[in-house]
């Protein structure tokens, strides 16, 4: 019987590049030492050529919902009146993570599998009061795409309103230019595209969100992003700092802007058309109606079970996949196009998939699997 290597195609975390896991099997070297401070000046100064700013890029030794929850209380007032797009789960979390810091909230409900359409926002910005529209750049719980640069066009000409964009499954597999497209505040995690274990989040502020830095009132510790900032600039973090992860993300980002910072967003690009075109052979759907380069989310076909699929895939092929959550479990199948994935990695988890829903008794021809992968290698190969 064939042996099935394991692979990790989640949306985050994602399979780690053989040199990141060197790094981080490194002998432990201190945070207060030249050798670390050196890097950390560098990481910094490189992680603003990433997010396509001049502002500066914080870390936090938190996961990704650490940087969208500094983003809150660094930018807020209890009683502070805010937008929050809602069209899947970390949508929700934002909304739920305001509401719990006493902001007053609006949530522009959007079906789930929908892009946000730009003229409702502009219909809740009739209310002059909003200070904050929050916007997931890619919801990853539907594989959505929103259009962050039209929603963000109309909060750049109103003083009062900051634009703030959950980026972390779009920085680094999707192009999201901070300072260009006038987003306020871009907050990203380091266990999606960039390649890393969980444990860092990052989030820049624009000038206008400094601002509004000045007037917060919420509680902050932790994540007081000036606090943060002042140590940076004397080389050194606010609390201890996540060596290893630091050291690792060094790699990264200087692979990233030796290779070209559009690397890895058309490596994504590439491993989502390239599943596109298995998924039609097989006669799959997609469920985003909008979908991104991150993710795809596979529509279960009615005949099977969706949580016997992920664990026949599981089990019998060492695939991890994620399913739907809340309203979509069962329903979609959501398979990562971010962190180091090779071309047999994309191309194995292709035969897997296929072999594994003719097991579930779905009409598929051994040729059609066949016919799956030579697709799919197909998008593969034309890449460069
Ligand atoms: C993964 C993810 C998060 C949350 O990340 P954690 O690191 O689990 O806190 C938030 N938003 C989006 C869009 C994500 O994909």
């Amino acid at each position: 019987m064939k042996e099935w290597p394991y692979r990790l195609l989640a949306p985050g975390p994602v399979q780690l590049p053989p040199e990141v896991k060197s790094i981080l099997a490194r002998d432990m070297i201190h945070h207060r030492t030249p050798e670390f401070s050196r890097v950390l000046v560098k990481v910094l100064a490189n992680l603003k050529k990433v997010f396509a700013t001049t502002q500066d890029v914080i870390m936090h030794a938190s996961t990704g919902s650490g940087a969208m929850e500094s983003a809150v209380v660094n930018c807020f007032s209890p009683g502070d009146e805010v937008l929050v797009i809602v069209s899947g789960k970390f949508g929700s979390r934002w909304a739920e993570m305001c509401e719990g810091y006493g902001l007053k909230v609006s949530k522009l409900e959007v079906p789930w599998g929908h892009a946000v359409d730009p003229r409702a926002v502009e219909k809740a910005l009739k209310n002059p009061n909003i200070m904050g529209v929050f916007c997931q750049a890619c919801e990853t719980s539907t594989a959505v795409l929103h259009p962050i640069k039209e929603i963000a066009d109309q909060v750049k000409d109103r003083p009062q309103t900051l634009m703030l964009v959950d980026a972390i499954t779009a920085i680094g597999s999707t192009p999201l230019p901070m300072d260009s497209w006038h987003l306020d505040v871009v907050v990203a995690g380091s266990q999606k595209a960039f390649m890393l274990p969980t444990g860092l989040g990052f989030i820049a502020l624009s000038q206008k969100a400094w601002t509004f830095y000045e007037q917060a009132k919420l509680p902050k510790f932790y994540f007081d992003a000036k606090a943060e900032l002042q140590a940076n600039r004397k080389g050194d973090t606010h609390f201890s700092s996540t060596v290893p992860l630091t050291l690792a993300l060094d790699w990264v980002l200087e692979k990233w802007i030796k290779d070209g910072l559009d690397t890895s967003i058309r490596r994504c690009e590439t491993l989502a058309r390239s599943l596109g075109a298995a998924m039609d052979v097989l006669g799959l759907q997609p469920f985003s109606k909008a979908p991104s380069p991150s993710v795809t989310a596979i529509v279960v076909p009615p005949e099977v079970d969706g949580s016997r699929w992920r664990d026949l895939l599981e089990s019998k092929y060492n695939l991890t996949v994620m399913g739907g959550q809340d309203q979509l479990k069962g329903k979609i199948l959501r398979v990562g196009h971010l962190g180091y994935i090779t071309d047999e990695d994309q191309i194995g988890a292709v035969e897997a998939l296929g072999l594994s829903l003719k097991e579930l008794s779905i009409q598929i021809a051994l040729k059609q699997i066949e016919r799956a992968t030579a697709a799919a290698a197909q998008v593969l190969a034309e890449k460069s």
